[in-house]
């Protein structure tokens, strides 16, 4: 068996300590007989799983008491809807666009109300964050959505946004758990685990209690609010439970790493070496703004598109996975999250510096 460096930007690289446990519990999780698959999410076994997880999350994460954890499906796309229709209470809000993903959401938000575009760097294909400490946000909107980690794009905010009072909502589906951060300037934090901490079909919520409406919008479905899964702590329904137990096996891990505050250091550790090496390259160069750039995904090319697909394809058969742009974007992607070892980062720049030389001599 060979492991690749897998650098997708999602699903994405787990660490391998936690796939190996998984694939010693596979056919017996701790004496049960059966796989996690297998049991009833509503069995006393599978409820210290759930239970543990979230827990485990909380420590890490340093989440207050006053907000609720949800383990949900959908994925973030299905945020983009359930905010609105929990949130809208005025039909306004406010959404500041760094990326696909921030647009998606704006324009998922229109179909419930007025979503106002308060900040945007569409007119440099979002390769900055815009300046958003005074932002002109009604005084009737419900909320300020935005995106911290722009997966495609590759910026981040280093600031957070002046949301004037609003509850903040944010999706960190790209970033979540890469860095400490303090859960009490938030209102709702949203997050697809398949970025950072674990398989697809779960996405985590974590959100005020104060904010959790008693009435939606009228239509929303029973699934879609979140008083429904706060009130049945995430098991309303059959929950993502496999993909539950495998966030939770990435959140013991995190802990054992010194959680978030030595993640914080690999991860700048990581991102630089590949950034340093981007700054002096006469080939390749980062394709957003130096203050803006993101921990988690390196966006980088050449310039030109045949020779960036060459290197995609030298790089994967050299053992370097995934490193194709966003279709929208081009060039290169290198996502970084919590669980590529160092060694795949530093491997990569020496692959790319030999690449370099080949081209440039
Ligand atoms: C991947 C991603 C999404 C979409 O997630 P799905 O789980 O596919 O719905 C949304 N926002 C960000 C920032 C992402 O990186």
């Amino acid at each position: 068996m060979k492991r690749v460096y897998n650098f997708s930007a999602g699903p994405a690289v787990l660490p391998e300590a936690v796939l190996k446990e998984a694939a010693d519990e596979m056919l017996d999780f701790a004496g049960s007989g059966m796989s996690v698959m297998e049991m009833s999410h509503r069995s006393k076994i599978y409820d210290e799983i759930i239970k543990e997880a979230e827990s485990n999350l909380r420590r890490l994460a340093g989440i207050p008491a006053e907000y609720k954890v949800l383990f949900l499906q959908g994925g973030a796309n299905l945020q983009f809807a359930m905010v609105p229709m929990n949130l809208m209470k005025n039909k306004k809000a406010a959404y500041i666009i760094t990326g696909e993903w921030a647009k998606k959401a704006w324009q998922e938000g229109q179909i419930y109300g007025e979503a106002v575009v308060v900040a945007s760097s569409a007119d440099d294909n979002f390769s900055y964050i815009p300046d958003c400490q005074d932002l002109a946000i009604p005084a009737d909107a419900d909320y300020l959505h935005y995106c911290e980690n722009n997966t495609i794009y590759g910026t981040k905010f280093w600031q957070m946004p002046n949301g004037k009072g609003k509850p903040l909502v944010v999706d960190m589906s790209s970033c979540f758990l890469s860095e400490p951060l303090d859960i009490t300037k938030y209102g709702l934090i949203y997050a697809g685990a398949q970025k950072n901490f674990g398989p697809a079909g779960v996405v985590t919520v974590i959100i005020r209690e104060d904010l959790i409406p008693e009435v939606c919008l009228p239509g929303t479905p029973t699934m879609m609010r979140y008083k429904t899964h706060a009130d049945a702590a995430s098991l309303y329904n059959t929950p993502p439970a496999y993909s539950i137990y495998i966030c939770g096996k990435v959140f013991t891990w995190l802990l054992a790493q010194g959680g978030l505050g030595a993640m914080k250091e690999k991860n700048e550790k990581k991102a630089g070496v590949i950034y340093n090496y981007l700054d002096k390259s006469t080939l390749f160069k980062g394709n957003v703004r130096r203050s803006d750039r993101s921990l988690m995904n390196v966006c980088f090319g050449s310039g030109n598109t045949a020779l960036d697909e060459r290197f995609v394809n030298e790089a994967k058969a050299a053992g370097f996975d995934n490193l194709k742009g966003y279709r929208t974007v081009g060039g290169m992607r290198a996502s970084i999250y919590n669980a590529m070892p160092i060694a795949g980062v530093e491997k990569l720049v020496d692959f790319m510096e030999g690449f370099e030389k080949k081209i440039k001599g």
